[in-house]
């Protein structure tokens, strides 16, 4: 017979990115204990050389987390684009009070934030059940051939695009479109590209090409799904005539084959960001456009304010606070979708 461990912990987080360790992190610094659920899913494998905004570095100071997503990034000073044929310079000097952001390699990020994270974090292969009851949540998961049966008072949804919890409590998401995004990580050619990050369109679509060390570049196109012309990304010898009338990501590609990875990147929101007993973080709980350059910045922001509805919620045992931290995830989205829309029109 198998070996079943029980288990009991007050938070259950399911998902080791950005979202769940921050959350972990921070709901430990205020006496909090937890125990983090993991699955590895190809879609967590991929390293994008993300951005993040000057804005953002400010909530990182607030949580004393600069030092260390500085030390997993490297200084950018800006970026540059060019929409329907009309060159952009943006530089981020004028921002106050950081006048740089980040390009992050998300990998290491969370490789540092594993060794903040004193909570239990247990890797597993199959969730079989999660059952939500008013005061608890019984969650098995299966590890090798050991079962879990953890019994928490909450279980929060740090999963991104996948969204486990949410989808086994059968919460419907809306999905506001189907944009897909293609990765090939690129020899760096002759081209020079100032503060590392470029955007530019064309026609079925758009691209960026980003420096991610000091052999390597990543272009990404995205397309959307319901598009046929999508699947034409998917081969890296069409990108030629794809880019053939863009003025700077044509000469960002080198001779050569080149292997295409596809991943998802809609606009996506749970229908409930939050439960009696449970409660979505990060992706989970509002996936951006990669066009928004906000996913990262938006993870951090939902483990700051959820790990105080999470306390709110301990101490005085009421979910006001939990409604709050929904009607701000909802206000948020509502903002982003109105200016990514008028931004593709
Ligand atoms: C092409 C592309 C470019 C992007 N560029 C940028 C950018 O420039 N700037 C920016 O800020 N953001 C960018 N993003 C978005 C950013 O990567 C995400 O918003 C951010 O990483 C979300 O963090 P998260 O912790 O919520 O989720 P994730 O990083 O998706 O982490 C989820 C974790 O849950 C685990 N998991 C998944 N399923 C299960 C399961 N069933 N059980 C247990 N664990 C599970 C995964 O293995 C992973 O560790 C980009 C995204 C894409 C696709």
């Amino acid at each position: 017979m198998n070996p079943e461990t029980h288990l009991k912990t007050k938070i259950l987080i399911v998902g080791k990115g950005v979202s769940g360790l921050l959350l972990s992190y921070l709901l430990e610094k205020k006496g909090i204990e937890c125990i983090l659920l993991n699955k590895e899913v190809t879609a967590s494998a991929t390293i994008l050389a993300e951005t993040i905004p000057p804005s953002t570095l400010s909530l990182l100071k607030d949580i004393d987390m600069l030092t260390l997503f500085e030390k997993c990034a490297t200084k950018t000073y800006g970026y540059q684009s060019i929409w329907n044929g009309i060159f952009k310079n943006e530089d981020f000097f004028s921002h106050n009070p950081f006048k740089y952001g980040l390009k992050l390699n998300k990998r290491k990020v969370i490789f540092e934030l594993e060794k903040k994270v004193a909570s239990r974090i247990i890797n597993y292969n199959q969730l079989k059940n999660i059952t939500s009851k008013t005061s608890e949540v019984t969650t098995i998961i299966k590890s090798n051939n050991t079962k879990y049966v953890i019994e928490s008072s909450l279980i929060i949804d740090a999963t991104g695009r996948n969204r486990a919890v949410l989808n086994s409590l059968n919460t419907p998401i809306i999905s506001h479109d189907n944009n897909i995004a293609f990765i090939g990580y690129l020899p760096k050619t002759k081209t020079s590209l100032k503060y590392g990050f470029f955007t530019e369109t064309f026609e079925n679509g758009w691209g960026t090409i980003s420096d991610l060390n000091e052999t390597t570049r990543i272009m990404t196109l995205y397309s959307s799904k319901n598009d046929a012309f999508h699947k034409k990304l998917k081969v890296f010898s069409n990108w030629d005539e794809i880019l053939i009338n863009t003025q700077v990501l044509k000469k960002h590609l080198p001779p050569g084959d080149f292997k295409v990875i596809g991943r998802l990147a809609n606009s996506s929101i749970p229908q409930k960001i939050v439960g009696k007993n449970w409660l979505s973080v990060g992706d989970a709980a509002m996936a951006f456009d990669p066009i928004s350059s906000h996913g990262i910045s938006n993870a951090i922001y939902c483990a700051i304010k959820a790990s105080n509805s999470i306390n709110d919620f301990i101490t005085k045992n009421n979910l006001t606070s939990f409604n709050k931290y929904q009607e701000t995830i909802i206000k948020i989205f509502n903002q982003y979708y109105q200016i990514k829309e008028r931004l593709y029109s």
